[in-house]
């Protein structure tokens, strides 16, 4: 058996519309699901509210409803249960929310704000940006309030409407023709003050945590990438979504590799004499130790690559490579033998007729002879 509207709202059959109204008002804040949260039996009650407000404030189906019941409407083909999901009420519930605070039709409702978006930085090793590593942060965050969940009013107490600008939330002042309007100073422009702060959050409305957050760094990774976690900034405000958070990477250098985008470089010291006579060298790999063969007269600064030896791509498969930098060291401190050996060298190099030293002092003599030539010219 269907409910009597009339018993529902607790209102005589020739109520007014006015009482009706205040009749549902008061029924549909008591009965809320937010003020329930959970009880079934509440969230009931208020479908069953807000459908008998619905026929009974339309003078047309209240018409119908008084003269042939629950039965007349179903037949007239409209539905008292129209309010099919839970999103209708609320939205019902938000104006009538409104109206119960003196709010007038144009008057700025309290708008959804998202939650401000957290910056963390966070430092990671050059091996852990180059094969990935999950890390665990803790942040220190603002979570709504568990207990009167963001509303910052103790649970069972009501918001007042703010006596200075009774709820508008903009105070006016008349200056000659004009009329200004600034945002409430009592009510920071909310439309209403809460009398009993909840006690949990003091009447903010968040409270401070600390939370961990798990966070997987893909491979490849490098100082200054941002990874976003979604949800986990400041939260909304009047159910706006929250912030997101974004974790800022900072890589430390590493002892002997630099990183050029996706390439390593590594600089390898070798003798004049390796680099003249060729050699096979052992250089250092992100994946441990190889052999390179270095050919006779590599000079300082030769660059050798090592395919596929860098660092992971991030948005495609593959790696870069591995660029090994020839450093040709000079020694200082000879032994006499070794002068001795070295000029040697150098008189037989000498003897030479085609040597690089000496195709660069052909040039330089051909330039000097013009240069004297254009000068003379001029003279
Ligand atoms: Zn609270
Ligand atoms: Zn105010």
């Amino acid at each position: 058996m269907k409910k009597d509207y009339y018993e529902i709202l607790g209102v005589p059959r020739d109520a007014t519309q006015e009482e009706i109204k205040r009749a549902y008002r008061r029924l549909a804040l008591k009965y809320h699901p937010d003020r329930n949260p959970g009880d079934k039996e509440a969230e009931e009650k208020f479908k069953e509210i807000a459908e008998a407000y619905d026929v009974l404030r339309d003078p047309e189906k209240r018409a119908i409803y008084d003269r042939y019941g629950h039965a007349g409407l179903k037949g007239e083909g409209v539905s008292p249960t129209h309010f099919r999901d839970f999103d209708d009420i609320f939205s019902t519930f938000s104006e009538i929310f409104d109206e119960f605070f003196g709010f007038r039709p144009g008057r700025r409702r309290p708008v959804p704000e998202a939650g401000a978006d957290l910056r963390y930085d966070l430092e990671i090793s050059f091996e852990e940006a180059i094969k990935g590593v999950e890390k665990e942060i803790t942040i220190p965050k603002r979570t709504t309030c568990p207990f009167c969940d963001g509303s910052g009013i103790q649970p069972g107490y009501q918001p007042q409407p703010c006596p200075l600008c009774r709820g508008r939330g903009q105070v006016y002042q008349t200056h000659g023709f004009l009329k200004i309007g600034t945002t409430c100073p009592k009510c920071g422009g909310e439309g209403y003050i809460v009398t009993n702060p909840c006690k949990h959050c003091k009447g903010r409305g968040w409270v401070k945590e600390h939370k961990r957050i798990k966070i997987n760094i893909p491979p490849g990774v490098d100082t200054g990438v941002r990874l976003r976690v979604q949800g986990e900034g400041e939260p909304g405000k009047h159910g706006g979504p929250p912030g997101d958070l974004y974790i800022v990477l900072h890589v430390k250098p590493h002892p002997f590799f630099y990183r050029d985008g996706n390439n390593i470089i590594c600089e390898i010291p070798i003798s004049f004499v390796q680099a003249t006579l060729g050699d096979e060298i052992t250089v250092p790999t992100l994946n441990g130790l190889e052999r390179l063969k270095i050919p006779p007269g590599t000079q300082p600064g030769a660059t050798f690559r090592l395919k596929n030896k860098g660092v992971p791509y991030l948005d495609r498969k593959g790696r870069g490579d591995q660029i090994v930098r020839i450093l040709v060291k000079v020694p200082r401190e000879l032994t006499p033998r070794q002068v001795e050996l070295l000029e040697e060298f150098e008189r037989i190099e000498q003897e030479k007729t085609d040597t690089p030293y000496r195709s660069f002092w052909e040039k330089v003599k051909d330039y000097f002879k013009k240069w004297q030539h254009t000068s003379k010219g001029e003279k």
